[in-house]
């Protein structure tokens, strides 16, 4: 199969070949011919599948061949990121395709002035990539208007219901024209996302690329147990036993990533960070320099790494396991993309022995340990398999410490250093389900 069999236009073609794309992806393959066709999507494509092509593709085409010219202040069809770097990321690929059509491009998204992104919608943009809350003020401030809108696209929806935009979401869903072409991409299928896809879609044809929730088969990941408080001399160990030359890392919280940013650097390391918390150009920065290979060590959380497209990124280290197992496909999803093969490390301590057992439940796989020599933990990481049991050593047990007779007696607390320490309870992450009500919006 080619991308000419698929239907596709000329300057389209030009410029996969200039890419050097040969042949469509399995999700392409299936996208391109209904988006085409004018149907509504709901794709189960996890990351590195090639999705973005599979939607811009014909999404390009449809607007060069059908449609009014874009209007001032207008958008004809509108792609929303979870993230800012992952809408610039889309952008960037979307500008690529469409280098030979006559169409405009632009993204749109918080952490930088809204003043020249006001500017250049003014003459209107066909297609428009955003993220909720951007775009929700240029609307209120009427730099946008979206009764143009023929096509919708949400990228990474599971991931905007992560990061608690089902509020904006549906407050976008009311500015939106009734009739119109949605397509809705997502790496993993919760019931929440069901529940979107109920209400924002019409008809629409279902695409499963690979297994669901199930990262891909490139990546060989493995768990290297230890002590929490050990970690950082465990990483710095592994990569120097390892020589990794290039490496995303990722951690629970923004506290964590500067502090083993600081620990990096502090042993001349070239390392660097972003989390939600740093300017929107700084994250930009750190980010294009590990792309360029400036940087090393990328420290991340999940909220500024998802969605990110680096070419050839040998290794994914979780330094952290993640609170919401869905997390660890996408993590690792960020190595082993477009056929490459790929590591994920992680570094698990006892603490996160029930995010270890959802991980395998959800990945349907018992992840391989690892022991580093000289770094056995004093905890032990409980087994776990993949039907989600953590099998707890029976304990031991033990005598009581001579007491020498009188005082008092600390009955029942037995020290075992064997023993595990027990487990944070797993987090499950509260998702709030948007509702949308056709009624009169809400005045803020
Ligand atoms: P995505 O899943 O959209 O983030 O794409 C992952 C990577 O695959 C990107 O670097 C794309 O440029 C690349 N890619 C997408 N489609 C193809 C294709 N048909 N052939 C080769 N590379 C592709």
């Amino acid at each position: 199969m080619t991308f000419a069999t698929l239907g596709l236009i000329e300057p389209l073609l030009r410029a996969l070949e200039t890419l050097g794309y040969q042949t469509p992806t399995p999700v392409q393959a299936q996208a391109i011919p209904a988006v085409l066709a004018g149907r509504d999507l709901m794709a189960a494509a996890q990351t590195g599948t090639g999705k973005t092509a599979g939607f811009a593709l014909p999404l390009l085409q449809l607007l060069t061949m059908e449609g009014p010219k874009v209007a001032a202040n207008s958008a004809r069809a509108l792609i929303l990121c979870p993230t800012r770097e992952l809408a610039e990321q889309v952008h960037a690929s979307v500008a690529e395709y469409a280098q030979h059509l006559p169409l405009t491009t632009y993204a749109v998204y918080g952490g930088v002035s809204i003043n020249p992104q006001m500017m250049k919608l003014r003459k209107g943009v066909d297609i428009l990539v955003a993220t909720p809350g951007r775009l929700i003020d240029l609307f209120r401030q009427n730099a946008l208007k979206l009764n143009q809108l023929q096509t919708l696209v949400l990228d990474e929806a599971d991931r905007m219901l992560d990061l608690g935009f089902s509020e904006e979401l549906a407050n976008i869903y009311r500015m939106l024209p009734k009739k119109r072409q949605t397509l809705l991409f997502s790496a993993t299928f919760s019931d929440d996302i069901r529940l979107l896809a109920g209400q924002m879609l019409n008809d629409p044809l279902s695409i499963e690329v690979s297994p669901r929730n199930v990262a891909a088969n490139t990546v060989k990941q493995w768990v290297v147990p230890v002590d929490k408080k050990r970690k950082p001399e465990l990483f710095v160990h592994l990569m120097r036993k390892g020589r990794w030359k290039q490496v995303l890392v990722f951690a629970k919280t923004r506290n964590g990533v500067d502090a083993l940013v600081d620990k990096l650097q502090g042993l001349g390391i070239n390392a660097d960070g972003i989390h939600g918390d740093k300017p929107q150009a700084t994250r930009q920065r750190a980010l294009d320099r590990f792309k360029a290979s400036e940087v090393q060590i990328l420290v991340a959380t999940d909220v500024a790494a998802r969605g990110l497209d680096i070419e050839d990124l040998p290794l994914v280290v979780n330094f952290d396991l993640p609170i919401v197992a869905e997390d660890y496909i996408h993590r690792i999803g960020r190595t082993g993309r477009a056929g490459n093969t790929g590591e994920a490390i992680s570094l698990v301590c006892a603490d996160e022995v029930n995010m270890l057992s959802a991980i395998e439940m959800l990945t349907r796989q018992t992840l391989t340990r690892k022991m580093e020599p000289d770094f056995e933990p004093e905890h032990r990481v409980p087994d776990t398999d993949a039907s989600g049991q953590v099998v707890k050593k029976p304990k031991k047990p033990k005598k009581p410490k001579a007491s020498g007779g009188g005082g008092k007696r600390n009955l029942g607390k037995w020290v075992d250093s064997g023993e595990v320490a027990p487990a944070e309870p797993s987090i499950k992450p509260v998702r709030k389900v948007p509702v949308f009500n056709t009624g009169p919006r809400k005045k803020k």
